[in-house]
């Protein structure tokens, strides 16, 4: 418990090797840039929601420095290409508070999501949709206001994708995207969704 130091320089290296990544596959053909995405972005960027989580609990600059963590998650959102790491939060803090809470945990699937993937072949479709369901659900099943810092990281963030197109035309950015949508779907790094998240249904 209690704030890393080290996480803020882990961080900003994961952050400047995709803008560097964005420069390299600028011209790659498009196969190999969803090659790319899924094999090695993908798992920058899964990682990177990962330390949003951990910044999001204040780990990065400690709780007496909430602002600089607020603003860091905005930093580590970069790469991911869409606006994440605020909204990430608003919503976080509800799945510790009400943990398991129906309604109020979003990151427990609904009742249709329980009960229509039920076969193999459906759950795989699940996991390939999960980056969907993960940001649609909270808007189905608890939704907030807009706050002011989520308008600020939407600014930040397609700030950051504009300049990335103008310099390195749309490839990059595509090389971003996908890799988000990719490595929280149907991806090794994803299992980490079931171990943490699911258990198997118990027969009595
Ligand atoms: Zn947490």
């Amino acid at each position: 418990m209690g704030p890393d130091p080290q996480l803020k320089w882990t961080v900003s290296c994961m952050v400047l090797v995709q803008i560097l990544c964005c420069y390299l596959v600028r011209d790659l053909s498009w196969k190999w840039l969803i090659f790319w995405s899924y094999a090695f972005g993908g798992v920058i960027n899964h990682s990177l929601t990962l330390a949003i989580h951990d910044i999001s609990h204040n780990v990065a600059f400690g709780n007496k420095s909430a602002r600089w963590n607020r603003f860091f998650g905005m930093f580590a959102n970069l790469p991911i290409a869409m606006p994440y790491s605020t909204s990430f939060k608003k919503y976080h803090i509800d799945h510790h508070r009400y943990l398991g809470g129906d309604s109020l945990d979003v990151d427990i699937p609904t009742d249709f999501e329980g009960k229509f993937f039920c076969t193999p072949v459906r759950k795989i479709i699940w996991i390939i949709l999960q980056p969907l369901l993960y940001v649609l659900r909270p808007l189905y099943v608890n939704p907030k206001p807009i706050t002011h810092m989520e308008v600020i990281n939407a600014v930040v963030q397609f700030s950051f994708d504009m300049v990335i197109y103008h310099l390195w035309g749309l490839k990059p950015v595509v090389y971003l995207l996908a890799g988000s949508i990719l490595s929280m779907g149907l991806h090794p790094i994803s299992g980490h969704f079931i171990a943490e998240h699911y258990m198997f249904f118990k027969r009595l």
